[in-house]
């Protein structure tokens, strides 16, 4: 029995179908393998999703942020890790809103989670983060989801796992914000005409490393 690579067209949860790889082996792993594929956008859409927060002019976008609770220190070490991520957030937030993408409305909303997260320890905690388009990808599909999924893990960076635990109302705002693509049969294609954009310089953005 050679159960090597089966590929096979797979319906994702952005509604397109792609080639999706499995790799699981046995009917079982077959099973979950399926699970996950229907759990998770196309490569199109995720490259999409890379696409929407990648190379950010120097935009800014003012967010309201949270007193943060914790220990005294805690809090300030937090308030510094927060604020260098806000730094370099900031710009890939201007650049979701004003994008025309049904999925940046969703990115956007994943973002706005993240910055309402008060907990020290969160921010202590995924400080090495960068919280880039992989991160939006888990969060967008977290959102998209109608149902709750055991496939995917659950991480201790997500703002969706954090607010689920912590405050629904926060997940079901978010979730009216990207109505766009929740839902729905397929994904809305951009309507971006991209106007005028010039090629984005290679870096603009005041990346900070910790
Ligand atoms: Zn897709």
């Amino acid at each position: 029995m050679s159960n090597a690579h089966i590929s096979s067209m797979t319906k994702r949860l952005c509604g397109h179908i792609d080639m999706y790889s499995f790799s699981s082996k046995g009917r079982s792993g077959r099973r979950s393998d399926t699970l996950y594929a229907t759990a998770t956008v196309c490569g199109e859409c995720r490259a999409r999703l890379g696409r929407l927060v990648e190379h950010p002019d120097t935009g800014f976008f003012p967010v309201a942020l949270p007193a943060l609770a914790g220990r005294e220190n805690a809090v300030s070490w937090a308030k510094d890790i927060r604020l260098k991520t806000l730094r370099k957030l900031g710009p890939v937030m201007a650049q979701l809103k004003k994008s025309q993408d049904p999925l940046a409305t969703a990115a956007f909303a994943a973002y706005e989670m993240l910055f309402k997260i008060p907990t020290a320890l969160f921010w202590i905690e995924n400080r090495e983060l960068p919280f880039d388009s992989a991160w939006v990808v888990f969060e967008v599909e977290h959102l998209m989801r109608t149902r709750p999924t055991s496939t995917v893990r659950l991480s201790g960076s997500s703002a969706f796992v954090y607010w689920s635990q912590a405050d629904c109302s926060v997940i079901a705002a978010a979730k009216v914000a990207a109505s766009a693509v929740i839902g729905i049969d397929v994904v809305p294609e951009a309507q971006t005409v991209f106007e005028t954009q010039p090629p984005s310089p290679p870096s603009t953005s005041q990346s900070i490393f910790l």
